[in-house]
């Protein structure tokens, strides 16, 4: 199964991608988490990507699509794999096309996950994720069992850099200009499952779980 998750900042996408690498056994393959891994590891290409990130900006092409490369010609990825946050733009989807040729596999199903500006903005202001394992908690609807501290690994607590009203503003922009028009790029090829994900986490995981059956 080779799956990609579309979808705004804050629609869900890494919480819903975190439950489907578990029911179906395939890596999740989050470029945003690589490059907050090598930010804090303050390895170059974290240098480079801080840049962009830190200002709501797309870390460009060119780096993001050789970093993905590599990675999906990993052994892990053989028997399938669920990207999340790639592709963000057309040159990426050309790209993951050009990969898929080259390990002689093709896209299973593209996962867009919908959610309103205004859910987003609401959903993102309150989230915090652990620093250690990046499992997602919201302080309203998801907070975890003990203040700060996460549930799964006892890792910290934080709110990511990037998760300020501004940033998040210019997140959605950036989503709406380059990343959405993907989403009729996918279904002119018949690839798209639409899943509104504004209600409570397990019912997008259930759509898509009926969808595969
Ligand atoms: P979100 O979906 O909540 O914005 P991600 O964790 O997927 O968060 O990504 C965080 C940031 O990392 C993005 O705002 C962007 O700057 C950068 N990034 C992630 N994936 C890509 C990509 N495919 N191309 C360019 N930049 C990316
Ligand atoms: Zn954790």
């Amino acid at each position: 199964m080779q799956l990609v998750l579309l979808g705004a900042p804050g629609s869900g996408k890494g919480t819903l991608a975190a439950d489907l690498k578990n029911i179906y056994d395939i890596p999740h393959i989050s470029t945003g988490d690589i490059f907050r891994r090598n930010i804090s590891n303050k390895t170059e290409l974290g240098l480079k990507a801080d840049a962009y990130i830190s200002k709501g900006q797309l870390v460009p092409d060119d780096i993001t699509i050789n970093m993905v490369a590599d990675r999906l010609s990993e052994p892990d990825c053989s028997e399938g794999f669920l990207l999340d946050g790639f592709p963000r733009t057309i040159p990426q989807a050309d790209a993951l096309n050009d990969i898929m040729k080259k390990l002689g596999r093709s896209l299973t199903a593209v996962i867009d996950v919908t959610i309103s500006d205004e859910l987003v903005l609401k959903r993102l202001t309150n989230r915090r994720v652990c620093s250690n394992c990046g499992l997602s908690y919201n302080l309203i609807s998801m907070p975890p069992k003990q203040d700060g501290i996460c549930d799964k690994c006892s890792g910290k607590i934080i709110q990511r850099k990037d998760d300020s009203e501004d940033t998040i503003k210019k997140r959605l922009e950036t989503y709406h200009k380059q990343t959405q028009p993907l989403v009729d790029y996918y279904r002119d090829i018949g690839l798209i499952f639409d899943v509104s994900n504004e209600g409570k986490p397990e019912e997008a995981v259930n759509k898509v779980r009926k969808y595969f059956e």
